[in-house]
């Protein structure tokens, strides 16, 4: 980012927060709202409340005493018809003499109110000579922020990037152009960050309809790629002799259900066979898919090959290996965990291990499928909340072996139709029951005004010896007040309740992180024991703490309906029964309260799933993010899905016409999948 003209580190790094990492990422950063400031009255015909940009005469600069700092700085302007006073809070003179010279003129642009009977405009946004008033009487797009962020800089930084966006080649087929009315892509980019109109916002707009499109395309591609060079790679047949698995089955304190048994089956199978496994594991929270995954593992590791999971978190890393450690050590498996958070000499000593085959299991987080890792002989590749990485990563990881069988589990069920347009045909199997002993969880709507109330409940269970989730909220674009919010009730509860308190976010290092979740499960060495946690949605997957009965989640109504249901699914795992209230703020919208309303009556996942899809409106980015479904800039199943199928036959075409992408469209198609970041498509592509 900082290659861009007028973008240092900081800005940057809120930058990359807000758009993403890469320059092109800053062309799907849409607008999603207009400042209009065409608006340009005199003095006297200025309405308040209005944006208006104004042509004034700066007449005096009237700073605040020295000693007051709470006294803002004013400047006295005018023009032909009356006077207005500019309104600086914090401001600093020199600055503001320089910008607003007396006996100058200079247009200013931003929200003009009365006060005191007083014309004032607090902070203009735009401050310009004269000379520049067209382009400031224009209508300005906004943008999503982050910290750190103002418009104007968001705005500038985006009109410096897309002075750099060159004319590409038309990768989409022209007759559907011509029959959709689609501009060009470069042209569309332009368009699309120069909204004229709110009718501009809408995403089926025709330049924001191309783009969908060419974000559905590439996607589209990416997977068709993936499956035709799956296809042609015969896979390496495993079969195991079942001497491990029998031995693990043995010293599991359970008995597998039925779905469990049926989905292990289906894996074996798939491993047995000369064509890759790519199948996806779905199940509720709690299911019991890391011993199914497991068993999986334990298949190639029968004959003598490696198996490696990845999860898209440390800490859900570390929980699939604290279940699976102990049994791999029970039935002599070597296991190990590898983290971003490993350096060093050890970290080296891992790899040694991987790639000489003395490890037989890894476990970890992207660090997994990091350029320098190799494995001896890698069988299966267990990829655990899928969605959350891109298809280019699933594939560097199925890539560090010879037939790497693919294993992706989800806890987010995805309806049927949706999967097949987002992954192709890939394979399927399903844990609908829940283990044995478990009862349901009782869920509860409650106003946050009654927090008093809910402490007091809370009190209650925690002197029973219950365990307690407290979850807040989730600050849209804010990680800091997020953290704010969590550590002002982590103060308060600890005042009411003293040091079984404990606190984790996202900004915890990783090992005071661990040792107060240790603290709360009560495997901590030391300080004294937690059973009153209180959590940013840090703990949203993984963290399997079977005897916390109690969740409390902080205004509901912000979360997306998936995502409330993974978070619950964090208790309700034990034979005890478990409470969950859901505290809602002052008037929820429709949506929310929806979602909470479902959350009380199921706890289906799939039903959840379905409602979810039903249930997302195009505000809702929380809903979307957490939706389980594969992140798209751009499209939206709520408005483009008739776009999806268009794309999905699109795809099929082109990989039965030109594989390899070598025709002229393909050179063409392979930019739409560089600039989508699914270069490992286009290496496949190559490499056919
Ligand atoms: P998921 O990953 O699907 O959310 P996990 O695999 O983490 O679920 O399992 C949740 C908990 O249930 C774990 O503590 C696990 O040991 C336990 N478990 C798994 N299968 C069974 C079963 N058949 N009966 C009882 N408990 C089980
Ligand atoms: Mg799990």
């Amino acid at each position: 980012m900082t290659s861009i003209k007028g973008v240092g580190p900081r800005i940057g790094a809120s930058i990359e927060r807000a758009a993403g990492a890469h320059i092109a990422d800053l062309f799907w950063h849409l607008p999603t709202g207009l400042l209009d400031r065409r608006y340009a009255p005199e003095l006297r015909d200025a309405e308040p409340g209005r944006i208006a940009t104004l042509t004034v005469r700066v007449d005096a600069h009237r700073p605040p005493p020295a000693a007051n700092r709470r006294i803002p700085y004013r400047i006295n302007c005018s023009d032909e018809t009356g006077d207005i006073v500019l309104v600086f809070f914090h401001a600093r003179g020199d600055y503001l003499e320089k910008t607003l010279p007396v006996g100058e003129q200079r247009v200013v642009s931003g929200a003009v109110e009365i006060f005191d009977g007083i014309l004032q405009m607090t902070h203009p946004d735009i401050i310009a000579p004269v000379a520049e008033r067209d382009q400031v009487m224009q209508v300005h797009p906004t943008y999503p922020l982050s910290e750190g962020l103002s418009q104007n800089v968001m705005r500038r930084t985006v009109a410096e990037t897309l002075e750099r966006v060159p004319e590409l080649p038309e990768w989409l087929d022209p007759a559907l152009v011509a029959q959709r009315g689609w501009p060009r892509w470069h042209e569309a980019i332009a368009r699309v960050h120069a909204p004229a109109d709110f009718s501009d916002l809408d995403p089926n707009e025709s330049a924001r309809q191309r783009l969908a499109y060419d974000e559905l395309l590439a996607s589209q591609l990416a997977i068709g790629l993936v499956r035709a060079n799956t296809r042609k790679r015969p896979g390496l047949p495993t079969v195991g002799d079942g001497n491990l698995r029998a031995k693990a089955i043995a010293a599991l304190p359970f008995e597998l259900t039925g779905s469990q048994k049926r989905a292990t089956d289906d894996i074996i199978a798939d491993m047995a066979s000369d064509t890759r496994m790519l199948r996806l594991l779905q199940g509720d929270v709690g299911s019991g898919k890391t011993v199914v995954a497991l068993l999986a593992m334990l298949n190639a590791i029968e004959v003598g090959r490696q198996a490696a999971l990845m999860a898209p978190t440390e800490i859900l890393a570390q929980q699939h290996f604290a279940t699976i450690a102990p049994l791999a050590e029970a039935i002599g498996v070597s296991a190990v965990l590898l983290t971003g958070r490993d350096k060093g000499k050890a970290r080296q000593k891992i790899l040694d291990g991987l790639a000489a085959g003395d490890i037989s299991i890894a476990v970890g987080t992207h660090a997994l499928f990091q350029q320098d890792i190799a494995f001896d002989d890698l069988a299966v590749a267990v990829v655990d909340e899928q969605h959350r990485f891109g298809v280019h990563q699933r594939l560097l990881l199925a890539d560090k072996g010879a037939a790497v069988d693919v294993l992706l589990m989800t806890a987010t069920p995805i309806p049927r139709t949706l999967m097949l347009a987002f992954y192709g045909d890939l394979d399927e199997s399903q844990l609908t029951e829940k283990p044995a002993g478990r009862l349901p969880i009782d869920t509860r709507t409650i106003p946050l005004a009654r927090l008093d109330e809910v402490v007091s409940a809370v009190g209650r269970k925690l002197a029973e010896g219950a365990k307690v989730f407290w979850v807040c909220p989730l600050v849209e674009e804010s990680e800091n007040l997020d953290l704010a919010a969590a550590t002002a009730r982590h103060a308060a509860l600890t005042e009411a309740f003293g040091a079984r308190v404990g606190l984790v976010h996202g900004q915890l290092p990783a090992r005071d992180k661990d040792a107060v979740m240790e603290r709360f499960i009560g495997t901590a060495a030391e300080g004294p024991p937690v059973d009153l946690l209180v959590a940013t949605t840090v703990i949203e997957v993984g963290v399997d703490v079977p005897d916390a009965t109690v969740m409390v989640i902080e205004h509901a109504e912000r979360f997306g309906l998936a995502q409330l249901h993974q978070l619950r699914g964090r208790i309700g795992r034990s034979a005890k029964p478990s409470t969950c209230l859901l505290l809602y703020g002052d008037e929820p919208g429709e949506t929310a309260r929806s979602r909470l309303t479902i959350l009380r009556e199921t706890d289906d996942g799939f039903r959840i799933a379905e409602e979810d899809l039903r249930l997302r409106g195009a505000g809702d980015l929380l809903g979307t993010r957490q939706s389980g479904l594969p992140e798209f800039r751009l499209a939206s199943l709520e408005n483009h899905s008739e776009l999806l199928a268009v794309a999905r036959d699109d795809m099929k075409l082109i990989i039965d016409r030109d594989p390899t992408l070598d025709a002229e469209r393909g050179e063409a198609l392979r930019i739409l999948l560089y600039l989508f970041e699914r270069d490992a498509a286009v290496r496949l592509a190559r490499a056919g």
